[in-house]
Protein backbone atom coordinates (compact mmCIF):
# COMPACT_ATOMS: atom_id res chain seq x y z
CA UNK A 1 0.00 0.00 0.00
CA UNK A 2 1.36 3.43 -0.54
CA UNK A 3 1.40 6.07 1.51
CA UNK A 4 1.55 9.29 -0.35
CA UNK A 5 3.20 12.86 1.34
CA UNK A 6 1.94 16.86 0.76
CA UNK A 7 3.83 18.53 -1.58
CA UNK A 8 5.37 21.74 -0.57
CA UNK A 9 7.62 24.16 -1.50
CA UNK A 10 8.79 21.50 -4.16
CA UNK A 11 9.40 18.59 -1.85
CA UNK A 12 7.61 15.51 -0.57
CA UNK A 13 6.61 16.20 3.19
CA UNK A 14 4.63 14.69 5.95
CA UNK A 15 1.71 16.74 7.19
CA UNK A 16 2.86 18.40 10.52
CA UNK A 17 -0.04 16.34 12.85
CA UNK A 18 0.88 13.19 11.55
CA UNK A 19 -2.00 12.09 10.23
CA UNK A 20 -3.17 9.84 7.35
CA UNK A 21 -6.31 8.80 5.84
CA UNK A 22 -7.19 5.63 3.59
CA UNK A 23 -8.66 6.16 0.42
CA UNK A 24 -10.50 3.13 -0.57
CA UNK A 25 -10.55 1.31 -4.26
CA UNK A 26 -14.26 1.63 -5.01
CA UNK A 27 -14.56 -1.04 -7.28
CA UNK A 28 -12.91 -3.55 -5.13
CA UNK A 29 -13.57 -2.16 -1.44
CA UNK A 30 -10.51 -2.22 -0.46
CA UNK A 31 -7.96 0.52 1.12
CA UNK A 32 -5.55 0.97 -1.78
CA UNK A 33 -3.39 4.18 -0.52
CA UNK A 34 -3.14 6.36 2.69
CA UNK A 35 -3.23 9.77 2.26
CA UNK A 36 -1.88 12.75 4.47
CA UNK A 37 -4.13 14.88 6.56
CA UNK A 38 -3.50 18.52 5.95
CA UNK A 39 -4.80 20.97 8.62
CA UNK A 40 -4.35 24.39 8.44
CA UNK A 41 -0.48 24.40 9.91
CA UNK A 42 0.30 22.30 6.55
CA UNK A 43 -1.70 24.80 4.48
CA UNK A 44 -0.28 27.85 5.89
CA UNK A 45 3.17 26.34 5.37
CA UNK A 46 1.88 25.82 1.89
CA UNK A 47 0.12 29.48 1.12
CA UNK A 48 3.60 30.83 2.51
CA UNK A 49 5.76 28.80 -0.14
CA UNK A 50 3.18 29.78 -2.74
CA UNK A 51 3.23 33.81 -1.58
CA UNK A 52 7.48 33.63 -1.45
CA UNK A 53 7.49 32.12 -4.99
CA UNK A 54 4.76 35.01 -5.86
CA UNK A 55 7.18 37.66 -4.87
CA UNK A 56 10.87 36.74 -4.95
CA UNK A 57 12.72 33.94 -6.12
CA UNK A 58 12.92 32.81 -10.17
CA UNK A 59 9.41 32.83 -10.88
CA UNK A 60 8.59 36.12 -11.03
CA UNK A 61 12.32 37.10 -12.23
CA UNK A 62 11.52 34.39 -15.57
CA UNK A 63 9.96 35.74 -18.49
CA UNK A 64 6.64 34.84 -20.06
CA UNK A 65 8.16 33.52 -22.48
CA UNK A 66 10.19 30.78 -20.50
CA UNK A 67 7.53 30.35 -18.32
CA UNK A 68 5.30 28.99 -21.20
CA UNK A 69 8.40 26.82 -22.15
CA UNK A 70 8.43 25.47 -18.49
CA UNK A 71 5.02 24.87 -19.05
CA UNK A 72 5.03 23.23 -22.19
CA UNK A 73 7.51 20.89 -20.66
CA UNK A 74 5.41 19.59 -18.53
CA UNK A 75 2.46 18.83 -20.59
CA UNK A 76 5.47 16.94 -22.26
CA UNK A 77 5.91 14.95 -19.19
CA UNK A 78 2.45 14.13 -18.73
CA UNK A 79 2.17 12.62 -22.23
CA UNK A 80 5.43 10.15 -20.78
CA UNK A 81 3.26 9.42 -17.92
CA UNK A 82 -0.22 9.21 -18.96
CA UNK A 83 -0.80 5.78 -18.25
CA UNK A 84 0.20 5.17 -15.11
CA UNK A 85 -1.65 8.76 -13.96
CA UNK A 86 -4.88 7.28 -15.35
CA UNK A 87 -4.49 3.77 -13.06
CA UNK A 88 -3.98 5.79 -10.37
CA UNK A 89 -7.42 7.86 -10.94
CA UNK A 90 -9.14 4.26 -11.28
CA UNK A 91 -8.13 3.24 -7.97
CA UNK A 92 -8.84 6.27 -6.08
CA UNK A 93 -12.22 6.91 -8.18
CA UNK A 94 -13.21 3.97 -9.78
CA UNK A 95 -14.34 5.78 -13.12
CA UNK A 96 -13.93 4.07 -16.37
CA UNK A 97 -9.74 3.33 -17.12
CA UNK A 98 -10.64 3.94 -20.85
CA UNK A 99 -12.08 7.45 -19.87
CA UNK A 100 -9.28 8.41 -17.48
CA UNK A 101 -6.53 7.67 -19.93
CA UNK A 102 -8.34 9.80 -22.42
CA UNK A 103 -8.49 12.68 -19.96
CA UNK A 104 -4.53 12.35 -19.44
CA UNK A 105 -3.72 11.90 -22.94
CA UNK A 106 -5.55 15.36 -23.80
CA UNK A 107 -4.55 16.64 -20.34
CA UNK A 108 -0.97 18.06 -21.97
CA UNK A 109 -2.63 20.59 -24.24
CA UNK A 110 -3.50 22.84 -21.59
CA UNK A 111 -0.29 22.99 -20.33
CA UNK A 112 1.02 23.40 -23.91
CA UNK A 113 -1.95 25.66 -25.05
CA UNK A 114 -1.50 28.07 -21.73
CA UNK A 115 2.16 27.58 -22.14
CA UNK A 116 1.96 29.11 -25.51
CA UNK A 117 -1.12 32.06 -24.22
CA UNK A 118 2.12 33.04 -21.04
CA UNK A 119 3.57 35.57 -22.86
CA UNK A 120 0.79 37.21 -25.58
CA UNK A 121 -0.84 38.97 -22.55
CA UNK A 122 -1.03 42.25 -24.14
CA UNK A 123 -1.57 45.29 -22.44
CA UNK A 124 -3.39 48.32 -23.95
CA UNK A 125 -2.01 51.88 -24.96
CA UNK A 126 -5.01 53.97 -24.13
CA UNK A 127 -5.14 56.86 -27.13
CA UNK A 128 -5.96 58.41 -23.59
CA UNK A 129 -8.18 62.37 -23.87
CA UNK A 130 -5.79 64.16 -22.24
CA UNK A 131 -3.10 65.65 -24.10
CA UNK A 132 -0.24 65.47 -21.52
CA UNK A 133 -0.79 61.96 -20.73
CA UNK A 134 0.40 58.58 -21.65
CA UNK A 135 -1.81 55.81 -20.37
CA UNK A 136 -1.50 52.12 -20.88
CA UNK A 137 -2.59 49.12 -19.05
CA UNK A 138 -0.91 45.84 -17.87
CA UNK A 139 -2.30 42.66 -16.64
CA UNK A 140 -0.70 41.60 -13.90
CA UNK A 141 -1.09 37.58 -12.07
CA UNK A 142 -3.85 38.25 -9.11
CA UNK A 143 -1.41 36.36 -6.61
CA UNK A 144 -1.52 33.45 -4.67
CA UNK A 145 -4.54 31.02 -5.99
CA UNK A 146 -6.00 27.91 -3.69
CA UNK A 147 -7.58 25.54 -6.41
CA UNK A 148 -10.01 23.21 -4.98
CA UNK A 149 -10.96 20.06 -7.16
CA UNK A 150 -13.83 17.52 -6.81
CA UNK A 151 -13.17 13.71 -6.95
CA UNK A 152 -14.83 12.86 -10.66
CA UNK A 153 -11.87 14.36 -12.89
CA UNK A 154 -8.85 15.00 -10.64
CA UNK A 155 -6.08 15.70 -13.16
CA UNK A 156 -8.23 17.45 -15.67
CA UNK A 157 -9.35 20.18 -12.85
CA UNK A 158 -5.91 20.77 -12.43
CA UNK A 159 -4.98 21.34 -16.02
CA UNK A 160 -8.34 23.47 -16.25
CA UNK A 161 -7.26 25.96 -13.22
CA UNK A 162 -3.48 25.77 -13.00
CA UNK A 163 -2.61 26.24 -16.17
CA UNK A 164 -4.04 29.31 -16.75
CA UNK A 165 -3.15 30.52 -13.62
CA UNK A 166 0.41 29.56 -13.72
CA UNK A 167 0.38 31.10 -17.48
CA UNK A 168 -1.11 34.28 -15.81
CA UNK A 169 2.17 34.19 -13.60
CA UNK A 170 0.08 33.01 -10.39
CA UNK A 171 1.32 30.32 -8.24
CA UNK A 172 -0.82 27.69 -6.91
CA UNK A 173 -2.01 25.53 -3.73
CA UNK A 174 -3.81 22.75 -5.41
CA UNK A 175 -6.21 21.12 -2.41
CA UNK A 176 -7.97 17.68 -4.17
CA UNK A 177 -11.20 15.99 -3.09
CA UNK A 178 -10.47 13.37 0.04
CA UNK A 179 -11.72 11.05 -2.14
CA UNK A 180 -9.51 10.89 -4.80
CA UNK A 181 -5.94 12.93 -3.89
CA UNK A 182 -2.83 10.58 -5.46
CA UNK A 183 -2.89 11.46 -8.52
CA UNK A 184 -2.53 14.98 -7.62
CA UNK A 185 -0.08 14.44 -5.28
CA UNK A 186 1.75 12.75 -7.94
CA UNK A 187 1.58 15.00 -10.79
CA UNK A 188 3.34 17.18 -8.34
CA UNK A 189 6.85 15.55 -9.20
CA UNK A 190 6.15 15.99 -12.22
CA UNK A 191 6.22 19.89 -11.86
CA UNK A 192 9.26 19.65 -9.78
CA UNK A 193 11.00 17.17 -13.42
CA UNK A 194 9.42 20.15 -15.67
CA UNK A 195 12.14 22.57 -13.44
CA UNK A 196 8.89 24.64 -11.82
CA UNK A 197 10.97 26.92 -9.38
CA UNK A 198 10.01 25.46 -5.47
CA UNK A 199 6.62 26.98 -4.07
CA UNK A 200 4.76 27.65 -7.85
CA UNK A 201 2.85 24.02 -7.33
CA UNK A 202 1.86 22.99 -3.91
CA UNK A 203 -0.38 20.26 -2.84
CA UNK A 204 -2.47 20.20 0.12
CA UNK A 205 -4.22 16.71 0.35
CA UNK A 206 -6.83 16.89 3.14
CA UNK A 207 -10.37 17.23 4.59
CA UNK A 208 -13.24 19.93 2.52
CA UNK A 209 -13.84 21.51 5.96
CA UNK A 210 -9.93 21.39 7.60
CA UNK A 211 -7.66 21.87 4.82
CA UNK A 212 -9.92 23.19 2.45
CA UNK A 213 -11.59 26.18 4.79
CA UNK A 214 -8.27 26.80 6.16
CA UNK A 215 -7.18 27.59 1.94
CA UNK A 216 -10.27 30.03 1.72
CA UNK A 217 -9.73 31.95 5.02
CA UNK A 218 -5.92 32.57 4.60
CA UNK A 219 -4.87 35.85 4.30
CA UNK A 220 -2.55 35.39 1.60
CA UNK A 221 -4.40 33.60 -0.77
CA UNK A 222 -5.83 36.13 -3.35
CA UNK A 223 -8.08 33.82 -5.59
CA UNK A 224 -10.28 30.94 -4.68
CA UNK A 225 -10.83 28.98 -8.40
CA UNK A 226 -13.23 25.29 -6.94
CA UNK A 227 -14.84 23.02 -8.48
CA UNK A 228 -17.60 20.86 -6.45
CA UNK A 229 -20.98 21.05 -5.43
CA UNK A 230 -23.54 24.26 -5.62
CA UNK A 231 -23.57 24.23 -1.57
CA UNK A 232 -19.99 23.75 -0.96
CA UNK A 233 -19.36 26.40 -3.65
CA UNK A 234 -22.01 29.05 -1.82
CA UNK A 235 -19.93 28.60 1.39
CA UNK A 236 -17.06 29.47 -0.40
CA UNK A 237 -18.21 32.06 -1.74
CA UNK A 238 -19.71 33.83 1.65
CA UNK A 239 -16.08 33.01 3.49
CA UNK A 240 -13.98 34.33 0.55
CA UNK A 241 -15.74 37.37 0.53
CA UNK A 242 -15.23 38.20 4.06
CA UNK A 243 -11.42 38.31 2.76
CA UNK A 244 -12.47 39.81 -0.59
CA UNK A 245 -10.93 36.99 -2.15
CA UNK A 246 -11.75 36.53 -6.18
CA UNK A 247 -13.93 33.40 -6.20
CA UNK A 248 -14.68 31.19 -9.57
CA UNK A 249 -16.98 27.98 -8.95
CA UNK A 250 -17.70 25.49 -11.33
CA UNK A 251 -20.43 23.67 -9.41
CA UNK A 252 -23.52 21.27 -10.59
CA UNK A 253 -26.17 21.38 -13.29
CA UNK A 254 -29.53 19.35 -14.09
CA UNK A 255 -28.39 19.65 -17.92
CA UNK A 256 -31.42 19.24 -20.42
CA UNK A 257 -30.73 17.32 -23.19
CA UNK A 258 -33.33 18.07 -25.84
CA UNK A 259 -34.90 15.24 -28.70
CA UNK A 260 -36.91 16.97 -31.44
CA UNK A 261 -38.91 14.37 -33.83
CA UNK A 262 -36.38 15.90 -36.83
CA UNK A 263 -33.48 14.03 -35.44
CA UNK A 264 -30.96 11.83 -36.55
CA UNK A 265 -32.67 9.29 -34.61
CA UNK A 266 -29.12 6.96 -34.20
CA UNK A 267 -26.94 9.79 -32.94
CA UNK A 268 -29.22 11.26 -30.45
CA UNK A 269 -29.94 7.90 -28.94
CA UNK A 270 -26.04 7.66 -28.45
CA UNK A 271 -25.94 10.88 -27.20
CA UNK A 272 -28.56 10.56 -24.90
CA UNK A 273 -27.03 7.42 -23.42
CA UNK A 274 -23.29 8.82 -23.13
CA UNK A 275 -24.90 12.02 -21.83
CA UNK A 276 -26.27 10.21 -18.64
CA UNK A 277 -24.91 6.94 -18.08
CA UNK A 278 -21.04 7.63 -19.59
CA UNK A 279 -18.61 8.38 -16.50
CA UNK A 280 -21.79 6.50 -14.65
CA UNK A 281 -23.37 10.03 -14.38
CA UNK A 282 -21.37 10.87 -11.79
CA UNK A 283 -20.47 14.58 -14.10
CA UNK A 284 -21.26 17.81 -13.64
CA UNK A 285 -22.50 17.74 -17.31
CA UNK A 286 -24.85 14.54 -17.26
CA UNK A 287 -27.70 14.89 -19.26
CA UNK A 288 -30.09 13.66 -16.46
CA UNK A 289 -33.26 15.56 -17.96
CA UNK A 290 -34.27 13.87 -21.04
CA UNK A 291 -36.66 16.32 -22.84
CA UNK A 292 -38.43 14.03 -26.16
CA UNK A 293 -40.73 15.80 -28.53
CA UNK A 294 -44.32 13.83 -27.38
CA UNK A 295 -44.59 12.83 -31.19
CA UNK A 296 -41.61 10.21 -31.48
CA UNK A 297 -41.55 9.53 -27.40
CA UNK A 298 -42.05 6.24 -27.27
CA UNK A 299 -40.14 5.45 -29.90
CA UNK A 300 -37.39 7.00 -28.54
CA UNK A 301 -37.59 5.79 -25.27
CA UNK A 302 -37.75 2.01 -26.77
CA UNK A 303 -34.31 2.45 -28.52
CA UNK A 304 -32.32 4.05 -25.56
CA UNK A 305 -33.19 1.14 -23.42
CA UNK A 306 -31.90 -1.15 -26.41
CA UNK A 307 -28.49 0.39 -26.15
CA UNK A 308 -29.21 1.25 -22.23
CA UNK A 309 -29.54 -2.47 -21.67
CA UNK A 310 -26.48 -3.38 -23.06
CA UNK A 311 -24.45 -1.84 -21.09
CA UNK A 312 -21.91 -4.01 -19.49
CA UNK A 313 -21.37 -3.00 -15.61
CA UNK A 314 -18.11 -3.83 -13.84
CA UNK A 315 -14.28 -3.62 -13.41
CA UNK A 316 -13.41 -0.27 -14.65
CA UNK A 317 -10.13 -1.37 -15.44
CA UNK A 318 -11.47 -3.80 -18.22
CA UNK A 319 -11.89 -2.32 -21.89
CA UNK A 320 -14.89 -3.59 -22.14
CA UNK A 321 -16.79 -2.37 -19.46
CA UNK A 322 -19.09 0.89 -19.60
CA UNK A 323 -20.33 1.20 -16.38
CA UNK A 324 -18.15 1.23 -13.27
CA UNK A 325 -19.17 1.88 -9.63
CA UNK A 326 -20.17 4.80 -7.47
CA UNK A 327 -17.05 6.49 -6.07
CA UNK A 328 -18.30 6.45 -2.53
CA UNK A 329 -20.62 4.76 -0.17
CA UNK A 330 -22.37 8.39 0.43
CA UNK A 331 -23.29 9.06 -2.98
CA UNK A 332 -23.83 5.67 -3.51
CA UNK A 333 -26.60 6.19 -1.31
CA UNK A 334 -27.70 9.19 -1.87
CA UNK A 335 -28.22 7.59 -6.04
CA UNK A 336 -30.67 4.84 -3.99
CA UNK A 337 -32.20 7.89 -2.52
CA UNK A 338 -32.95 9.80 -5.62
CA UNK A 339 -34.39 6.86 -6.76
CA UNK A 340 -36.92 5.85 -4.21
CA UNK A 341 -37.80 9.69 -4.08
CA UNK A 342 -38.54 9.13 -8.23
CA UNK A 343 -40.96 6.35 -7.64
CA UNK A 344 -42.59 7.63 -4.32
CA UNK A 345 -43.65 10.96 -7.00
CA UNK A 346 -44.87 8.77 -9.33
CA UNK A 347 -42.31 8.41 -11.81
CA UNK A 348 -42.46 4.94 -13.43
CA UNK A 349 -38.80 3.19 -13.67
CA UNK A 350 -38.90 1.43 -16.88
CA UNK A 351 -35.02 0.45 -16.74
CA UNK A 352 -32.60 -0.89 -13.67
CA UNK A 353 -33.77 1.27 -10.53
CA UNK A 354 -32.11 -0.71 -8.30
CA UNK A 355 -28.22 -2.00 -7.12
CA UNK A 356 -26.99 -3.93 -9.62
CA UNK A 357 -25.40 -7.43 -9.10
CA UNK A 358 -23.85 -10.42 -10.62
CA UNK A 359 -20.25 -10.78 -12.32
CA UNK A 360 -17.84 -9.19 -12.64
CA UNK A 361 -19.52 -6.70 -9.46
CA UNK A 362 -17.24 -6.38 -6.51
CA UNK A 363 -17.54 -3.61 -3.86
CA UNK A 364 -20.72 -3.25 -3.59
CA UNK A 365 -21.23 0.47 -5.19
CA UNK A 366 -23.22 -0.37 -8.19
CA UNK A 367 -26.57 0.99 -9.20
CA UNK A 368 -28.04 -0.31 -12.16
CA UNK A 369 -28.38 2.09 -15.46
CA UNK A 370 -31.32 3.56 -14.39
CA UNK A 371 -34.81 5.02 -16.30
CA UNK A 372 -37.30 7.00 -15.31
CA UNK A 373 -40.34 8.06 -17.64
CA UNK A 374 -43.55 9.74 -17.05
CA UNK A 375 -41.67 12.49 -15.19
CA UNK A 376 -42.59 16.06 -14.91
CA UNK A 377 -40.17 18.98 -14.56
CA UNK A 378 -41.78 19.47 -11.38
CA UNK A 379 -40.24 16.13 -9.54
CA UNK A 380 -37.67 16.36 -7.07
CA UNK A 381 -36.09 14.08 -9.82
CA UNK A 382 -35.93 16.32 -12.27
CA UNK A 383 -34.81 19.41 -9.98
CA UNK A 384 -32.24 18.21 -8.17
CA UNK A 385 -28.82 16.63 -9.59
CA UNK A 386 -28.51 12.91 -8.75
CA UNK A 387 -24.73 12.76 -9.77
CA UNK A 388 -25.31 9.15 -10.78
CA UNK A 389 -26.56 6.97 -13.46
CA UNK A 390 -30.22 7.90 -13.78
CA UNK A 391 -32.20 9.61 -16.40
CA UNK A 392 -35.59 11.43 -16.23
CA UNK A 393 -37.62 11.36 -19.26
CA UNK A 394 -39.72 14.14 -19.86
CA UNK A 395 -42.21 14.73 -23.03
CA UNK A 396 -42.96 18.24 -24.68
CA UNK A 397 -45.04 19.32 -27.95
CA UNK A 398 -43.11 22.31 -28.98
CA UNK A 399 -39.93 24.12 -29.64
CA UNK A 400 -41.59 26.83 -27.14
CA UNK A 401 -42.72 24.48 -24.62
CA UNK A 402 -39.08 22.17 -25.22
CA UNK A 403 -37.07 25.99 -24.11
CA UNK A 404 -39.53 26.67 -20.97
CA UNK A 405 -39.08 23.46 -19.43
CA UNK A 406 -35.53 23.27 -20.18
CA UNK A 407 -34.77 26.79 -18.59
CA UNK A 408 -36.93 25.73 -15.57
CA UNK A 409 -34.13 24.90 -13.16
CA UNK A 410 -31.97 26.33 -11.00
CA UNK A 411 -29.17 25.27 -13.03
CA UNK A 412 -27.26 26.28 -16.35
CA UNK A 413 -24.70 24.58 -17.00
CA UNK A 414 -24.92 22.59 -20.30
CA UNK A 415 -27.84 21.96 -22.62
CA UNK A 416 -27.77 19.01 -25.88
CA UNK A 417 -29.84 19.64 -28.94
CA UNK A 418 -30.91 17.32 -31.37
CA UNK A 419 -32.11 18.63 -34.59
CA UNK A 420 -31.74 18.39 -38.19
CA UNK A 421 -33.25 22.28 -38.41
CA UNK A 422 -30.42 24.74 -38.55
CA UNK A 423 -32.84 27.65 -37.81
CA UNK A 424 -33.93 25.60 -34.43
CA UNK A 425 -30.48 25.10 -33.58
CA UNK A 426 -29.95 28.63 -34.11
CA UNK A 427 -32.69 29.72 -32.52
CA UNK A 428 -32.18 26.92 -29.35
CA UNK A 429 -28.78 28.13 -28.73
CA UNK A 430 -29.68 31.55 -27.90
CA UNK A 431 -32.55 30.80 -25.52
CA UNK A 432 -31.28 28.31 -23.56
CA UNK A 433 -29.91 29.47 -20.61
CA UNK A 434 -26.64 27.27 -19.91
CA UNK A 435 -22.94 27.97 -20.42
CA UNK A 436 -22.59 25.21 -22.96
CA UNK A 437 -24.97 24.35 -26.07
CA UNK A 438 -24.42 21.03 -27.86
CA UNK A 439 -26.12 20.70 -31.04
CA UNK A 440 -26.30 17.15 -32.22
CA UNK A 441 -23.65 16.35 -29.91
CA UNK A 442 -22.82 15.94 -26.53
CA UNK A 443 -20.25 16.26 -23.87
CA UNK A 444 -17.44 17.97 -25.84
CA UNK A 445 -14.99 20.18 -24.24
CA UNK A 446 -11.63 21.39 -25.36
CA UNK A 447 -8.92 23.60 -23.52
CA UNK A 448 -10.10 26.09 -26.26
CA UNK A 449 -13.50 26.49 -25.34
CA UNK A 450 -14.64 28.58 -22.55
CA UNK A 451 -16.68 25.96 -19.67
CA UNK A 452 -18.46 27.31 -17.18
CA UNK A 453 -21.95 28.12 -15.68
CA UNK A 454 -25.06 29.94 -15.63
CA UNK A 455 -26.80 30.56 -12.45
CA UNK A 456 -26.38 27.85 -10.01
CA UNK A 457 -24.03 26.38 -11.69
CA UNK A 458 -20.84 28.71 -11.15
CA UNK A 459 -19.51 31.79 -11.84
CA UNK A 460 -16.60 32.66 -14.27
CA UNK A 461 -15.40 30.25 -17.06
CA UNK A 462 -12.42 27.66 -17.69
CA UNK A 463 -10.51 27.31 -20.63
CA UNK A 464 -10.33 29.44 -23.97
CA UNK A 465 -8.30 32.50 -23.69
CA UNK A 466 -10.55 34.34 -21.60
CA UNK A 467 -10.33 31.82 -18.66
CA UNK A 468 -6.54 33.74 -18.02
CA UNK A 469 -8.72 36.76 -17.10
CA UNK A 470 -9.53 34.85 -14.32
CA UNK A 471 -6.18 35.09 -12.59
CA UNK A 472 -5.49 38.85 -13.95
CA UNK A 473 -5.63 42.36 -12.31
CA UNK A 474 -5.33 45.46 -14.82
CA UNK A 475 -3.29 47.70 -13.76
CA UNK A 476 -4.02 51.38 -15.00
CA UNK A 477 -0.75 52.93 -15.50
CA UNK A 478 -0.81 57.12 -16.47
CA UNK A 479 2.15 59.22 -16.80
CA UNK A 480 2.34 63.08 -17.55
CA UNK A 481 4.42 64.23 -20.13
CA UNK A 482 3.67 67.60 -19.12
CA UNK A 483 6.40 70.56 -19.28
CA UNK A 484 4.13 72.36 -17.91
CA UNK A 485 4.41 73.76 -14.24
CA UNK A 486 2.12 71.79 -12.12
CA UNK A 487 -1.09 72.53 -12.47
CA UNK A 488 -3.22 73.49 -9.36
CA UNK A 489 -3.59 70.36 -7.18
CA UNK A 490 -7.16 70.67 -6.25
CA UNK A 491 -8.52 70.19 -9.80
CA UNK A 492 -8.83 66.80 -10.98
CA UNK A 493 -6.39 66.71 -14.33
P1 LIG B 1 -17.76 18.97 -2.95
O1 LIG B 1 -18.40 20.29 -3.04
O2 LIG B 1 -18.17 18.06 -1.86
O3 LIG B 1 -16.17 19.10 -2.85
C1 LIG B 1 -15.37 19.76 -3.80
C2 LIG B 1 -14.05 20.16 -3.17
O4 LIG B 1 -14.27 21.13 -2.16
C3 LIG B 1 -13.31 19.02 -2.47
O5 LIG B 1 -11.92 19.19 -2.66
C4 LIG B 1 -13.69 19.21 -1.02
O6 LIG B 1 -12.74 18.66 -0.14
C5 LIG B 1 -13.71 20.72 -0.92
N1 LIG B 1 -14.55 21.26 0.15
C6 LIG B 1 -15.65 20.72 0.71
N2 LIG B 1 -16.14 21.53 1.68
C7 LIG B 1 -15.32 22.61 1.74
C8 LIG B 1 -15.29 23.80 2.52
N3 LIG B 1 -16.20 24.05 3.44
N4 LIG B 1 -14.31 24.69 2.29
C9 LIG B 1 -13.39 24.47 1.33
N5 LIG B 1 -13.35 23.36 0.57
C10 LIG B 1 -14.31 22.44 0.76
O7 LIG B 1 -18.00 18.27 -4.37
P2 LIG B 1 -17.66 16.79 -4.83
O8 LIG B 1 -18.61 15.85 -4.18
O9 LIG B 1 -16.20 16.54 -4.70
O10 LIG B 1 -17.97 16.87 -6.39
C11 LIG B 1 -19.24 16.68 -6.93
C12 LIG B 1 -19.89 18.00 -7.30
O11 LIG B 1 -19.00 18.74 -8.12
C13 LIG B 1 -21.16 17.83 -8.12
O12 LIG B 1 -22.12 18.76 -7.68
C14 LIG B 1 -20.71 18.17 -9.52
O13 LIG B 1 -21.75 18.61 -10.36
C15 LIG B 1 -19.70 19.22 -9.27
N6 LIG B 1 -18.78 19.31 -10.41
C16 LIG B 1 -18.78 20.44 -11.17
C17 LIG B 1 -17.94 20.53 -12.28
C18 LIG B 1 -17.91 21.74 -13.16
O14 LIG B 1 -16.90 21.96 -13.82
N7 LIG B 1 -18.95 22.57 -13.21
C19 LIG B 1 -17.11 19.46 -12.60
C20 LIG B 1 -17.14 18.33 -11.79
C21 LIG B 1 -17.97 18.26 -10.70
Amino acid sequence: MKTYQLFIDGAYVDPVGKEWFDSVDPYKGEVWARIPRATDKDVDLAVKAAARAFREGAWPALTASARGKLMRRLGDLVVQHAERLAEVEVRDNGKLYSEMLGQLKYHPEWWWYYGGLADKLEGAVVPIDKPDMFAFTRHEPVGVVACLTAWNSPLLFVAFKCAAALAAGCTVVVKPSEFASASTLEFAALTKEAGFPDGVFNVVAGYGQEAGNALVVHPDVAKVAFTGSDTTGAQIYATAARSMKRVSLELGGKSPNIVFDDCDMTAAVSGAVSGIFAATGQTCIAGSRLLVQNSIREQFVEKLLEVARSARIGDPMDAATNIGPVTTPAQYQKVLRYIDIARSEGARCVLGGQPASGEGIRGGQFVEPTVFVDVTNEMQIAREEVFGPVLSVIGFEDEAEAVRIANDTIYGLAAGVWTRDIGRAVRLSKALRAGTVWVNTYRAISYMMPFGGMKYSGLGRENGMESIREFLETKSVWISTSQDAPANPFVMR
